[in-house]
């Protein structure tokens, strides 16, 4: 999505041009045709059953809704992760709830601060959530979505950022979330942010990494430390029952434990490449291409485009020369 990799202006820019377009065909269509549409023909997601009472909202081919998210139904009440890049998306979420139960939307828990994870903060909390979030999210969602975007940002943007919604509740400690009898498990994890949960349904065996995994698609590595991140995803492989757990990725389609170590190793292989690349004396433009030829190569169903994957070398090559700079803690 739009977001997913900060470092292509342009990208992002035809990403959202498209957006938009796509929203006012959906407006079109919808105006025209809502007598004989159903209602999820013109989702910004694909809403996907993943276990009892716990559905995957992954994000459409146009990248509407600009991430993952999903929930889980309880017996008192409903727990959402994550809230999309923006309200209608998230709007449209609450829709699809209310339309499959009466129970009540308690919280929403935000994985991490990213704007298209948690710009659709609000219409959650209009629709009775609490927000859970890492206690880092409070001082990051705010401030550090304004460096993400970067020259991209619009005053309409800059305006959405400055008004996204502070979480109630924070935590740096693992949680667990009761919705009435069903447990929610609430994990901290190290990696892409420095502030990032991830939300276990024991019960479904169902895992939402938020963004410690990419499906086949190259992560943003904006804010990450890429050793941080191979141990988390091996800890993810390590679960017990990795083999029938479902993960529900941050970015891309549902995935199971195979994903998980394809991930991880194009995120090894990327880090090795790096450092090959630096230690034949590449660096820059000639770095990144030698890079990314051999990654793409090792990695054939992935999509990596070149500007994405440039962006990619240039913060492994920061990290490993350690000069990689990651959002501080703020106090409380
Ligand atoms: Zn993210």
């Amino acid at each position: 999505m739009a977001i997913a990799n900060v470092g292509e202006p342009l990208q992002s820019l035809r990403m959202i041009l498209r957006t938009l377009a796509a929203l006012a065909a959906v407006l079109v269509l919808g105006s025209a045709s809502s007598a004989q549409t159903p209602a999820t023909a013109t989702l910004p997601f694909v809403l996907k059953q993943v276990g009892p009472g716990v559905y995957a909202a992954i994000d459409g081919p146009e990248h509407r809704a600009g991430s993952n998210a999903g929930f889980v139904i309880g017996d008192d009440g409903v727990l959402v992760i994550d809230s999309f890049f923006n309200l209608d998306a998230a709007r449209a979420l609450v829709g699809q709830i209310h339309r499959l139960t009466p129970k009540p939307i308690r919280f929403v828990v935000n994985t991490h601060y990213h704007v298209d994870h948690t710009g659709g903060d609000q219409a959650l909390r209009d629709a009775g959530a609490i927000i859970v979030a890492h206690k880092n999210v409070r001082g990051w969602v705010r401030v550090n979505n304004i460096n993400l975007l970067g020259d991209r940002i619009t005053p309409e943007m800059k305006n959405r950022i400055d008004a996204l919604p502070l979480p109630d509740v924070v935590t740096d400690k693992d949680l667990i979330i009761w919705l009435g009898s069903r447990k929610v498990v609430i994990r901290t994890v190290l990696g892409h942010t420095g502030g990032d949960l991830t939300v276990f349904v024991p019960d479904a065996n169902v895992l939402f990494t938020g963004d410690m995994l990419w499906r086949r698609i190259p992560p943003n590595l904006i804010d990450g430390s890429v050793k941080e991140w191979t141990a988390t995803d091996a800890d993810f492989e390590r679960m017990p029952d990795a083999a029938h757990t479902i993960f529900i990725p941050g970015h891309g389609d549902v995935a199971n434990v195979k994903d998980v170590a394809d991930f991880r190793e194009y995120l090894a292989d990327l880090r090795r490449l790096v450092v090959d690349g630096r230690k034949a004396g590449l660096n820059g433009d000639a770095l990144a291409q030698a890079v990314l030829l051999k990654l793409k190569s090792l990695h054939p169903d992935w999509t990596i485009s070149d500007r994405a994957g440039a962006t990619e070398v240039r913060y492994m090559d920061q990290e490993i020369a350690g000069t990689k700079k990651r959002p501080i803690p703020t106090r409380d």
